[in-house]
C-alpha cells in the first residue's frame, strides 16, 4: 500500500517513539518556517518565522518545553524565517546564530538582542552548540548571505536546504551524505507561470536566486538517494503555486526513475504549512 502522500504520520510516529535525534518542521511555507532539532540534550530551532505563542504551542505538541531551547540558527533575514526570533530570544534568553551579513540585514527587524546572545559565525566552519555540531553553507537566494544548515548529532547528519534558486554543485556536495534532508519544493513551474503573481515576482521565484521547483527538488532527491540519504521532507511549498500531493508525486516519480521507491527505499514526506510534521 502506498504511504499517505502528504500525511506525515510515519514521521510523527517516529518522533513520538523518542528516537535519539529528533528533527521536525514546526511550520513551513511563505507564511513561516521553523525546524526543531534535538539530540535529547541540546534543543535547536533553525529559523523562527512564527510568533512566540505559536512557537510555544508547536513545541508543546511534540512535548518540548519552549523555555528549554539552546539556540536559534537563522538561515537568512526574510521575515518568514525571522519574525519570532527577536521575541523568543529576549523572552527566554536564547542565543541567536547568524553570519555577519545576515546580522547586518536583520538586526533592525529583530529588535534589541542582548549582546551575549548575538552569535556570529563564518559559513563552512563547523562549530558546536552543546552536543550538536553545526555547519552552514552559503546558498543562492536573494538575501544578504543566506545559508543552509547541516547538523551533526548521534552520528547522524541532518540538513536544512530551502530558499535557493538552484542547487549548485558546491551546495549539493555540502548536503550530500545527509541521513535526512529538509528540501525545498517551492512551486510547480506551470502553476507559477499561469498563476496570479505579478510578473516581477514570478521572475524572482524562477530566477537562480529564487526558490527550488518541484522538478528541481526531484532531481536533487534522486542524487541525494544515490549519496545515501534515506529520508526527505519536502518543505517551503508555495500555497499559491503548489499542491502537497503534486510535490510528492513529482519527487516520487523522479526517485522512481532512479530506481528508488518512495515509502520503501526512501522515507518521503511533505511539511505542512501550519502544523508540526516530519521527524527523524
Ligand atoms: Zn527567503
Ligand atoms: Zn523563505
Amino acid at each position: 500500500m502506498r504511504p499517505a502522500p502528504v500525511g506525515t504520520g510515519e514521521f510523527n510516529r517516529l518522533f513520538s517513539e523518542g528516537s535519539m535525534v529528533k528533527f521536525c518542521s514546526l511550520v513551513s511555507g511563505s507564511s513561516g518556517n521553523a525546524v526543531f532539532v534535538s539530540d535529547g540534550k541540546t534543543n535547536i530551532l533553525v529559523d523562527c518565522g512564527l510568533n512566540g505563542k505559536r512557537t510555544a504551542q508547536a513545541l508543546c505538541e511534540i512535548g518540548v518545553d519552549h523555555t528549554q531551547l539552546h539556540a536559534i540558527l537563522v538561515t537568512h533575514e526574510h521575515c518568514d524565517h525571522i519574525s519570532g526570533v527577536g521575541v523568543l530570544s529576549r523572552r527566554y534568553h536564547i542565543p541567536v546564530y547568524a553570519n555577519a551579513k545576515t546580522w547586518a540585514a536583520m538586526e533592525a527587524g529583530l529588535g534589541r538582542i542582548q549582546s551575549e546572545h548575538k552569535k556570529v559565525f563564518e559559513p563552512l566552519r563547523t562549530f558546536e552548540i552543546g552536543s550538536i555540531g553545526v555547519n552552514a553553507c552559503p546558498t543562492p537566494h536573494d538575501a544578504a548571505e543566506s545559508v543552509g544548515y547541516s547538523l551533526f548529532a548521534g552520528g547522524r547528519k541532518l540538513s536544512v536546504a530551502t530558499d535557493m534558486g538552484h542547487m549548485p554543485e558546491s551546495v549539493f556536495d555540502w548536503v550530500c551524505g545527509s541521513d535526512m534532508v529538509i528540501l525545498e519544493a517551492n512551486h510547480d513551474v506551470d502553476m507559477l507561470k499561469k498563476g496570479r503573481y505579478p510578473y516581477f515576482l514570478k521572475q524572482r521565484i524562477l530566477s537562480d536566486v529564487g526558490h527550488l521547483s518541484n522538478e528541481m527538488a526531484g532531481a536533487v532527491a534522486a542524487k541525494l538517494a544515490a549519496g545515501g540519504t534515506r529520508a526527505i521532507l519536502l518543505a517551503h511549498l508555495s500555497e499559491e503555486n503548489n499542491v502537497p500531493a503534486l510535490a510528492y508525486r513529482v519527487v516520487a516519480n523522479a526517485l522512481a526513475c532512479a530506481s528508488v521507491k518512495a515509502g520503501k527505499d526512501m522515507r518521503l514526506g511533505v511539511a505542512q504549512r501550519f502544523c508540526v510534521s516530519g521527524a527523524y
